[in-house]
């Protein structure tokens, strides 16, 4: 559906590591095979292979890290992640990847994270806006146009895209590191960094050993998204989440019953990723996803990719896919990507920036 591609969409969920162009993996891969370090054959066929299990998903991410985690890569899989969402017409992207440490190749979490940074710096096909309002100079010569799209005032239009990152402590993580995750967060907030992420495999980790990070990410002042009920509740995880008041959750496919009633009067936003539920087989299919029930009852919430390159898909596709699975029209589909200007981690500042974006669009795609 072209008017899913070319629409203003807001992306809040979306793991840098897999977000990556399995061309970009494929070629990693190559080299790493020719230098011995692994074997190409093998590791081709688990990157080319569509439908994965929820276990094999994470195997692949432990992959996939093999291949990216050095300095140069890093920058150059942030670059590319942020020009595919851009010529997607996303406006609005929070970025979020888990901070990693390799003492053999001198990697702290935080030389990660300005590897990161670097690959933002780096772009120069559409204009990027990663620094909070008050932190630097902003760019004036922008101008909106009807599209959505940002046209610079010299007559040249330019796309433009406000990123923002969150950091994701992995629960296969210690408490401590997961504070120093937390902490990393807060130094880097004028480099964009704007919240914190749970996740990583869903069946590993207690709720309790990440909980004090948590919390005094939440008391500094950063946004909370978490990994909530992906996976049938474990020790009354869900009930301690939702009772944490994260800012937003992801996921949400296995709160049920009396933890559905609370997460609908909690009002907190939803990141619905429908590929990725279908493909690690949470549902059957569209039709048992609990998406509609939240959408009739008006509760917010935002389509979200989660990892464009390991479930081969892309935010219109995401769109394309729920106008046809749950019968909403463009109008429809507009509004909830608008609704979603009201829940991004950034300042006010951006917030009134994307409210004017999906104002002059409106006449175009409502
Ligand atoms: P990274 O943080 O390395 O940039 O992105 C990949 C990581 O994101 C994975 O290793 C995993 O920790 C997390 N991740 C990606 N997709 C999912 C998902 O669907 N569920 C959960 N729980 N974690 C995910």
């Amino acid at each position: 559906l072209d008017w899913c591609l070319n629409q203003p969409k807001i992306e809040l969920h979306a793991h840098l590591n897999g977000s990556v162009r399995d061309s970009t993996l494929l070629e990693l891969a190559r080299a790493l095979g020719e230098r011995g370090v692994i074997d190409f054959n093998d590791v081709e066929s688990v990157i080319s292979k569509d439908d994965r299990s929820l276990v094999e998903c994470f195997r692949l991410f432990d992959l996939i890290h093999v291949l990216t985690t050095d300095h140069a890569t890093v920058t150059r899989i942030t670059k590319e992640v942020i020009e595919d969402f851009a010529s997607e017409n996303i406006v609005y992207v929070e970025l979020r990847t888990t901070p990693k440490k390799n003492a053999v190749i001198g990697m702290t979490k935080r030389s990660y994270m300005e590897a990161v940074i670097n690959g933002l710096k780096s772009i120069d096909s559409v204009d990027v806006d990663y620094i909070p309002s008050g932190m630097a100079q902003q760019n004036s010569s922008t101008t909106l146009t009807g599209d959505g799209i940002i046209g610079m005032s010299n007559g040249s239009v330019r796309k433009k895209i406000y990123v923002r990152l969150l950091l994701s402590i992995d629960r296969r993580e210690t408490t401590a590191a997961a504070m120093e995750t937390v902490k990393l967060a807060l130094e880097m907030r004028d480099v964009g960094v704007v919240g914190i992420d749970l996740s990583g495999n869903p069946v590993i980790g207690e709720w309790a050993t990440f909980l004090p990070a948590l919390k005094f990410a939440k008391e500094q002042g950063l946004a909370v998204t978490l990994h909530c009920g992906e996976v049938p509740d474990r020790k009354e995880e869900i009930s301690a989440m939702l009772n944490f008041l994260p800012q937003r959750i992801g996921h949400a496919c296995f709160i049920k019953g009396e933890e559905r009633i609370k997460l609908k009067s909690s009002k907190i936003p939803v990141e619905i990723c429908l590929t990725s539920n279908i493909r690690t087989e949470r549902f059957p299919s569209l039709e048992y996803h609990h998406f509609i029930d939240l959408y009739k009852s008006k509760h917010p919430m935002v389509l979200c990719t989660d990892d464009t390159g390991v479930f081969s898909t892309t935010l219109s596709r995401e769109y394309s896919l729920a106008a046809s699975a749950f019968g909403l029209g463009r109008k429809e589909m507009f509004e909830l990507t608008r609704s979603a200007t009201e829940f991004v981690f950034a300042d006010d500042g951006v917030k009134i920036s994307l409210r004017e974006i999906f104002d002059a669009a409106a006449k175009n795609f409502m």
